[in-house]
């Protein structure tokens, strides 16, 4: 089935239902995640239809003690299987020398993010990710399933949004993100997030609005 095929079986489905159609459709699948103030959303959708499934996390170094202890909390609560990806150190140790994310962010979450992930994804046939349309202006024309350079791209929650997802949070009586309390409704690395509405706490003042990974 090519993607188009795909698309348009899929567009009329249900989150959950794309998740258990995933696994008739592809084999490795690689399922990242920020452990974000909507992350536990599709976290708790995969628990649901792959228990057993690894859950890559990219461990820039430069996460919020609180992004950590969220991750600890749901991984023990949902019994996850988390894999830390860390950059190169001595790459990693560059950047906190130069504050890079300042001079060159883009280069700075390459380093810290893209690199890693791009040393493991040649093993799997399909990334999934929670990215929504209505999130960013680049997110808006995402399809749940895109061709990314060598992989396929495969966004469950495409149509849904943030309200959606905190419903389902607190639904599931799963835990918030606890600086969702805080203000931020958007969370990454410390050094380019603050306090904000939707995305707007991220990367302020600067032109960048995506980290690279799902460019
Ligand atoms: S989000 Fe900021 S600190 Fe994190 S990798 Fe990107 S530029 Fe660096």
């Amino acid at each position: 089935m090519n993607l188009e095929e795909l698309n348009k079986k899929y567009l009329l489905l249900s989150p959950e239902d794309r998740i258990h159609e995933l696994y008739k459709d592809f084999g490795k699948v690689l399922f990242t995640s920020s452990f974000g103030t909507t992350s536990a959303f599709l976290l708790h959708l995969f628990h649901k239809v792959k228990p057993n499934e690894t859950i890559y996390f990219l461990d820039t170094t430069y996460h919020f003690n609180e992004t950590i202890e969220y991750k600890e909390n749901l991984t023990q609560l949902l019994n996850l299987k988390v894999i830390d990806v860390k950059p190169e150190v001595w790459k990693n140790n560059f950047t906190n020398q130069d504050r890079t994310w300042n001079s060159d962010p883009d280069l700075c979450c390459s380093i810290n993010k893209v690199e890693p992930i791009e040393k493991i994804k040649v093993n799997f046939d399909v990334w999934v990710s929670g990215l929504m349309t209505s999130q960013t202006t680049h997110r808006q024309n995402l399809k749940v399933f895109e061709l990314k350079e060598d992989i396929v791209k495969f966004y469950p929650l495409i149509d849904q949004n943030e309200k959606i997802a905190k419903e389902y949070i607190a639904q599931h009586n799963l835990p918030q993100h606890p600086l969702l309390s805080q203000g931020y409704s958007s969370v990454g690395c410390f050094h380019c997030t603050v306090a904000g509405k939707g995305r707007s706490g991220r990367w302020v003042n600067k032109s960048k609005t995506e980290c690279g990974l799902h460019l």
